[in-house]
């Protein structure tokens, strides 16, 4: 998902201005533990856009990040929370997801 389409910064897949580039891991690490304002402010624009298109009720941080959610605190609206299961959240739901399917 681009968020800038003026970048210059190619992301992994190929295209420039990838929400990626702009709000991961990677490019948070350097500044720990300070989470900088534009840091906050890519990621929101890049969930803001997730938001438009799938009308979550809740939007859940998982990953690496997930470890650094005191960092965050009081940085982004009620909706946005940070996976309890950290980085084994995606693994876990993945081992889970064939018996949500069924119901
Ligand atoms: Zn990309």
């Amino acid at each position: 998902m681009v968020i800038d389409k003026n970048s210059e910064i190619q992301c992994g897949c190929g295209k420039y201005g990838c929400f990626e580039t702009f709000a991961s891991m990677k490019k948070l690490k350097p500044h720990l533990p300070e989470v900088p304002e534009e840091y906050i402010n890519n990621l929101l624009i890049g969930i803001n856009n997730l938001k438009n298109i799938f009308a979550p009720e809740v939007i859940c941080l998982g990953g690496s990040v997930s470890y650094y959610e005191k960092l965050f605190k009081n940085e982004l609206p009620d909706n946005i929370k940070f996976a309890k299961l950290k980085n084994d959240a995606g693994i876990i739901g993945a081992a889970f997801l064939e018996s949500f399917l069924a119901k």
